[in-house]
């Protein structure tokens, strides 16, 4: 039997390979760069590029490629082979440091929301050195950035290597405030939990919308939904099973550290969590457990679906984004201390975390926004589209005796004084757990719950790493200066909890009361993708990542754009095949399956015209009427979508799409949903809902 641990990270050119393949010079200068993010000079660059391809080809690779993350939010691969030619037609397997750290790619077909100029196509890809190079399918990838040549991060993950760098520095001047010299580097980390559907691959191919958009864009719903919720850590079937220990094997061998695998609410729903690793870490191998997950289900005649909403009135899908902080000296700034010391620093960094996310809820939001996401957030089944934070009663009350100036717990007499020497313990309970909170404190680490499954978890994590900069450097600007470090903290964190309270809310956050209290609070909602934009630009978001030099203004504009686009292109091609799948199979059998209706009536009065046909009449009426509003509604969704191709501004293009479009196909769905309630099953044109959920072969 083979081991796990013989195997474990057996793809990468990790640590282990790299101390045995690199003269230890070369490799503690590339240790030099990966923790403190220097350049590397080109003899050493040749050096690790040449142990790299040599273990590359060891190991049956023949290309190589550098591995990127464009806007679109997938990776992106343009193959390389190592052969060179040598003498008598012979060819060397070569790379060179040059080709490692730097490689140009033609970039005129990845988005760039106007950011290069047609005449210069050209970007380039950086080694981002701090993420291991890995095989896959006989090539190797290199996790790099990619720019334009003028410098602007046309990806997803210079922004976040960025993000990382400014919270970086913003923590360094807290942390040395409390006297911690020894620390020299501090970064967030991740835990992304990732949800997904597994359908029939046979059963998936006979659904247009599946095939095209991921999600069914009509589906009556079975006659048994979610509401036994038998699913949740149920047993999992042999053949889900035997496709998650094959997945298990592939993330393992990748390095990738898939740690638990179950059932999800939903029928056919599972999810998979790693352990955590450093967020840069995190993002490249959530993008590459997505690709192996959607591999590894073919193989097992499965199609794994990351929509954030492939099934009406079933739970959708998630990405749960588990936070924190910690120091080079594996201190997690979120994990409550043993001594007063500590503790006071927790405060002061879970306090920074409030008032960020009150600070930039806008910008959270939209860090998640996407038209798949919308069908979860916001929608009557779903999490509100309201930012709020669960901290849990004994934090909260801690936080509020701080600032009513009162006695904490019944067994403390002494006031609650933040400082070195007098703060109390903290009862370290994590079991209080709200699963509808979307952002909750889960005892040292806080988990951010309104990402979607398919999205890349950058640019959440950019949001919040910079958020959390920013308030780190009011905070250090403030307590640098101050004579009485104790006090100070002490009004501080006082201040900040009064300030940013509202957004605490600790009770059930799918309650419609929740939503009508929020809004008294001054909490904002934004409950679509198009609404939540129209924030991006606002002058303090742009006073945010300018200032921590995360985005400039044109690449944030770029953004904007991209993201506007996207969200028109999504629902414009969902539209098109509503329009295709009602014209060219729902009309024509529900067409067909009336004229048997009318026959059988005409059968039947030809034999007695006194037989009862209240059956095939009644049908024949609800349905012809049905099938009228519904083709009224297809045609109204050409109309618009016609319309929308008039329309240039791109703001006003998603805000079409929303509020004509997208209303339109859901007046379109409802009409054919309760067709398919009436039309017998031989006649309908696609798998139903019960056959995509509930049959799938054991
Ligand atoms: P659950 O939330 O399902 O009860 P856990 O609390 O054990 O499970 O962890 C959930 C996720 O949070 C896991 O991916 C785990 O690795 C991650 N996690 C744990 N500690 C941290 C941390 N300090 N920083 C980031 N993620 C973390
Ligand atoms: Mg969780």
């Amino acid at each position: 039997m083979k081991l796990v641990s013989d195997y474990f990270g057996c793809m990468v050119f990790n640590d282990e390979v790299m101390q045995k393949r690199l003269s230890p010079e070369v490799y503690a200068t590339l240790k030099r760069t990966m923790e403190h993010g220097r350049s590397l000079n080109l003899s050493v660059a040749n050096a690790v590029a040449s142990a790299m391809k040599d273990w590359a080809v060891e190991m049956g690779a023949t290309h190589y490629t550098h591995w990127f993350q464009p806007m679109t939010g997938i990776t992106a691969e343009k193959h390389d082979s190592f052969i060179s030619p040598d003498h008598g037609g012979k060819v060397i397997m070569e790379f060179s440091g040059k080709e490692l750290v730097r490689g140009e790619t033609d970039a005129s077909s990845f988005p760039s929301g106007g950011l290069r100029a047609t005449f210069e196509a050209r970007g380039y890809t950086a080694w981002d050195a701090t993420s291991y190079a890995f095989i896959k399918d006989g090539v190797l990838c290199i996790p790099t950035a990619f720019c334009s040549y003028g410098g602007e991060a046309l990806d997803k993950k210079t922004p976040l290597l960025r993000s990382m760098e400014a919270i970086n520095r913003q923590a360094l001047r807290v942390l040395k405030l409390f006297g911690n010299e020894e620390v020299t580097s501090a970064k967030t980390t991740v835990g992304p939990e990732q949800e997904y559907f597994l359908v029939d691959k046979e059963t998936f191919r006979r659904r247009k919308d599946l095939m095209y958009t991921g999600r069914t864009l009509f589906g009556a719903k079975p006659p048994k939904g979610q509401e036994v919720e038998g699913h949740y850590y149920g047993v999992i079937k042999p053949r889900v099973q035997a496709f998650m220990k094959d997945l298990d094997e592939e993330l393992w061998k990748l390095g990738v550290l898939a740690k638990t695998e179950h059932n999800e609410a939903a029928p056919s729903q599972h999810e998979l969590a790693p352990i955590f690793a450093t967020t840069n870490i995190a993002a490249d191998h959530n993008q590459l457990t997505m690709e192996i997950m959607q591999k590894i289900a073919k193989k097992h005649d499965f199609i794994c679906l990351l929509h954030e909403k492939p099934f009406a009135g079933v739970n959708g899908s998630g990405k749960h984004n588990n936070w924190s902080i910690s120091t080079s000296t594996g201190v997690n700034l979120l994990e409550p201390g043993e001594t007063p010391y500590e503790n006071a620093q927790f405060l002061l960094f879970l306090c920074a975390v409030i008032k960020a996310v009150d600070d930039y809820q806008d910008l959270l939001r939209i860090s998640v926004a996407s038209a798949g996401n919308d069908h979860r957030l916001g929608a009557h089944e779903a999490p509100p589209a309201v930012v709020s934070i669960f901290l849990g009663d004994e934090l909260t009350e801690i936080l509020q005796s701080i600032e009513k100036d009162e006695a904490y717990g019944a067994k403390e007499k002494e006031l609650l004084r933040v400082g070195v020497h007098t703060m109390p313990k903290f009862p370290k309970d994590t079991t209080d757990r709200n699963r509808t909170s979307p952002f909750a404190f889960t005892g040292n680490k806080f988990e951010f719950r309104m990402l979607g499954s398919s999205a890349s978890i950058s640019d959440a994590n950019t949001v919040i790493n910079t958020a959390v900069a920013e308030v780190l450097r009011q905070f250090a600007d403030e307590l640098e200066v101050a004579t009485d470090f104790e006090s100070a903290l002490h009004d501080l964190i006082k201040k900040t909890f009064t300030a940013h309270k509202r957004i605490i809310f600790n009770g059930n956050g799918y309650d419609d009361k929740w939503i009508a209290e929020a809004e008294k609070r001054g909490l904002s909602n934004l409950r679509s993708t198009p609404d939540a934009l129209a924030h991006y630009l606002d002058e303090k978001n742009i006073a945010l990542f300018t200032a921590h030099k995360v985005y400039t203004e044109k690449e944030m504009q770029s953004r904007l754009e991209i993201t506007l686009k996207n969200y028109a292109d999504l629902i414009a091609i969902e539209a098109r095949t509503m329009v295709d799948m009602a014209k060219k199979d729902i009309l024509p059998a529900v067409s067909e399956y009336t004229q048997t209706l009318c026959n059988t009536i005409s059968a039947k009065r030809a034999v007695n015209e006194k037989l009862s046909c209240a059956y095939e009449e009644e049908s024949l009426e609800k349905i012809s009427a049905l099938v009228q509003k519904a083709y009224a509604e297809v045609k109204k969704l050409e109309r618009e979508l016609a319309r929308a191709e008039k329309i240039t501004d791109v703001s006003a293009l998603a805000m079409h799409f929303k509020n004509k479009v997208l209303a339109t196909m859901e007046k379109l769905r409802k009409a054919v949903d309760e067709t398919e309630t009436l039309v017998c099953a031989d006649y309908w044109p696609f798998p139903t809902y019960g056959e995509l959920l509930f049959e799938v072969r054991e």
